[in-house]
């Protein structure tokens, strides 16, 4: 789920550093980093504004979603969304 949050984020231009805290966000924010690489990226988003917008924003998104009810779609919904996606890869 958060992995498809992160590639929201991943149009941007951004060095390498950046690039890193994209990609292991979800690890951190779920807490499943080793300690170097938390230190590292953690240091970077403290001077880095867009990656410390990013990850606010990735938080806060993770945080709203865990905290909302779970909640079927309609069998309706459902088939469209799949119709919608099979044309979508046609394209
Ligand atoms: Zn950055």
């Amino acid at each position: 789920m958060v992995s498809r949050i992160v590639g929201m984020f991943k149009r941007h231009r951004m060095d390498d550093d950046c690039l890193e805290v994209r990609e292991r966000s979800s690890d951190l924010i779920d807490g499943d980093i080793d300690e170097p690489s938390e230190r590292r990226i953690k240091g970077h988003i403290g001077r880095c504004g867009p990656c410390n917008t990013f990850i606010n924003t990735l938080r806060a998104t993770v945080n709203l979603l865990r905290s909302t009810p779970r909640q079927e779609p309609s069998d309706g919904f459902r088939a469209r969304v799949l119709k919608s996606i099979r044309e979508d890869q046609k394209s």
